[in-house]
């Protein structure tokens, strides 16, 4: 049986509280050998994603900025697949709205509502290294977005429903995944490209079995659309809370990347 990982990155495979990863590069290596997919399923941005896949050495597909895009590298498949545009070394399949239109959005809404709305691109590199606790380098990755914006919402919980109502009348989606908040095209979703993936997948290797790990909640459409969903520890000691329908969901005992490591050696490694 083919396995295919997909996996969030902050908080699951990324330690929730440094971003560390060393403990899980063991069990990487083992899915190494084993040719399993490792696909990154983030919030992160097409930098940082690279960024990530060169330190861990993986070189399969991933899906950036909570579903905006698919970027899959030249000859990784063996056939020929419909995409929306050429991105250096990759094919990429565009599921979200432009950077450009969301940051107006936001825009509109701050002048509309007076809400404390503060967005990546409405802070400096520096900004985002203090208020982020990222490095000079990974600050300037993370602000480098394509198909959504993030920003903080610092607002009581009770204004949440005011932000909802006005993205959803811009013609936008939120998500709200550990620190921040996202904006994003109605399109991109971490459900959809998962199953646009996990068809190519089928087509290249005839059946395949699906694991998705995560830790939040822009987390759910990628659970809800693999055979095995699974949530590690988050720091506060909870998990994740789901809809009912998963019915088969594993919850790790691990925080992050302890609970990561877990479910692979469970579901994939056949260790546990
Ligand atoms: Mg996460």
């Amino acid at each position: 049986m083919k396995f295919v990982l997909f996996t969030d990155l902050d908080g699951t495979l990324l330690d929730p509280s440094d971003y560390s990863y060393d403990v899980a590069l063991p069990v990487l290596g083992a899915l190494k050998r084993e040719d399993v997919p490792v696909v990154f399923c983030t919030a992160k941005t097409l930098a940082e994603s690279e960024y990530y896949r060169e330190e861990l050495g993986i070189k399969d597909p991933f899906i950036v900025e909570n579903g905006g895009a698919i970027f899959i590298p030249h000859g990784y498949f063996s056939f020929e697949f419909s995409h929306t545009v050429e991105m250096g070394d990759y094919s990429v399949i565009e599921l979200g709205a432009r950077y450009e239109e969301l940051r107006r959005a936001l825009e509109e809404i701050r002048a509309e509502t007076g809400l404390k709305i503060i967005g990546f691109g409405d802070m400096s590199v520096d900004e985002l290294v203090e208020e982020a606790k990222l490095s000079r380098e990974k600050a300037k990755l993370a602000k480098d977005k394509l198909y959504n914006e993030s920003f903080i919402f610092d607002e009581s919980e009770d204004k949440e429903a005011i932000l909802i109502e006005k993205v959803e009348e811009k013609g936008f989606s939120l998500t709200h995944g550990g620190r921040y908040y996202n904006i994003h095209g109605r399109g991109a979703s971490k459900g959809k490209a998962v199953r646009i993936l996990t068809e190519l997948f089928r087509e290249e290797y005839g059946a395949v079995k699906t694991i998705g790990i995560g830790d939040s909640r822009n987390d759910i459409p990628m659970l809800e659309a693999v055979e095995q969903p699974a949530v590690v520890k988050r720091r506060d000691g909870t998990w994740l809370e789901l809809p009912s329908a998963l019915r088969n969901l594993y919850k790790a005992k691990g925080e992050g990347p302890e609970g990561w490591i877990e479910v692979v050696e469970k579901f994939i490694l056949g260790l546990s």
